[in-house]
């Protein structure tokens, strides 16, 4: 038997789902590249993915996904031999550091570990012992979604600027932009990317960077640029290369509809959905702990990021079952733990078009879960995300 006809619900962290006004958007014939509204279409994005970055600096739109933008963000401000610096709080500034790796640049990580955020404190130690300023860069994840994390960019870069120490601050922000305020400018970040299948509600398939004045005159200088990721030659007033050759037209349109719906709802608004419902799945987790099978991967629970929250599996249980559950008898699919939480947790992703029922229904189908497969669990997780809800969203 099963309760799974209907739409599933993906609840993995990217890609997410992608609105049917987004999906509307993109259902329509192909269009000039030369001349006509494609090319007012692209100066108003890459305007309002600036806006979204908040920064006064430029965007740049790739026809990638977030790994992509990775290299884009690294081989424009980057030459062979450069060191930097990775901050380790999961799985994905180390996979940008590896990108790097194999690009040519020296890596050093400063080590952490997948259950807490960056501290800023250590970052300021070693940059202070950094007398030489061989470190040409710093990489961070805002969200780390293998962990749950979330670390705290504006006090990185204020640890930064209290080492005195001038390299580049550069985020990914792949797992946490439009669902969490990202202040570029304010922060001093010169330069972050970020995709558009997760917080921005759009299909995968399109990449982000933004970079500052200062990164963008680093560039003029790096070695590792490529004709297809280079900042330069996107520059420029002809339309086509802007992106290095034909734009992703449906992709644009989609993107266009989701920049719109978000600031249709405002961001502020956005966030605090977002911050609404984390707490609620927060909520639901806090109580089923208390039968000690499962538990928050991220100890401190003000490190626990408002876009995913990874959930351990204790005493050898196994996730996939749960994971199989869900999926075949309810339709949700929950996400996999990764890197060394492959196996031992699962993940909840609460992040871009998520509203009350599809979280308070996720929750359910897990709480459902947890009593089919006689996971212990404390009783009424479910109800107590309700009932939190509930005080917040007024009548
Ligand atoms: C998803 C994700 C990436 C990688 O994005 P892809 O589009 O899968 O290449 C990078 N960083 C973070 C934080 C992510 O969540």
């Amino acid at each position: 038997m099963s309760v799974r006809a209907g739409r599933e619900f993906l609840a993995i962290p990217g890609p997410t789902t992608v609105p049917d006004e987004v999906l509307r958007a993109m259902h329509r014939p192909a269009v000039d590249i030369y001349s006509g509204p494609l090319l007012a279409l692209t100066d108003g994005l890459l305007r309002d993915v600036a806006r979204v970055f908040k920064t006064s600096g430029r965007a740049y739109i790739y026809i990638s996904n977030g790994h992509g933008a990775w290299e884009a963000a690294l081989t424009n401000v980057l030459s062979r031999g450069d060191k930097i610096l990775v901050l380790e709080s999961g799985r994905f500034a180390l996979g940008w550091g590896e990108n790097a790796r194999r690009m040519g640049v020296e890596v050093e990580i400063l080590k952490g570990d997948m259950r807490r955020a960056v501290r800023p404190a250590e970052v300021e130690a070693r940059l202070k012992a950094d007398k030489g300023g061989t470190i040409k860069a710093v990489l961070v994840a805002q969200i780390d979604t293998a962990s749950g994390v979330v670390n705290d960019v504006a006090a990185i870069g204020e640890a930064m600027r209290a080492a005195g120490h001038d390299a580049l601050l550069m985020v990914d922000a792949v797992a946490s932009l439009g669902c969490m305020p990202f202040e570029m400018d304010a922060w001093r970040v010169d330069v972050a990317m970020s995709g558009s299948q997760k917080g921005l509600m759009a299909p995968p398939g399109l990449g982000f960077v933004a970079a500052n004045d200062r990164a963008r005159e680093i560039h003029k200088k790096a070695d590792l640029r490529t004709p297809y990721w280079d900042w330069t030659d996107r520059e420029g007033d002809i339309h086509y290369q802007k992106y290095a050759g034909t734009p992703p037209e449906h992709l644009l349109f989609g993107l266009r509809q989701a920049l719109d719906m978000l600031f249709e709802e405002g961001l502020e608004n956005v966030f605090r959905r977002h911050r609404l419902l984390a707490e609620a799945v927060r909520r639901a987790i806090g109580i089923w702990g208390e039968g000690q099978a499962i538990s928050f991967n991220i100890i401190e629970p003000q490190e626990r990021c408002d876009t995913v929250t990874a959930v351990l599996m204790n005493g050898g249980r196994d996730p996939e079952a749960l994971r199989a559950y869900c999926n075949e008898k309810c339709g949700v699919i929950l996400g996999h733990g990764i890197g060394e939480l492959s196996g031992k947790a699962f993940r909840v992703a609460h992040m871009g078009h998520v509203n009350a029922p599809m979280i308070l229904g996720t929750l359910s189908v897990i709480e459902m879960a947890l009593n089919a497969l006689d996971v212990p669990h404390g009783r009424g997780g479910a109800q107590a995300a309700i009932d939190w809800l509930g005080e917040q969203v007024k009548a």
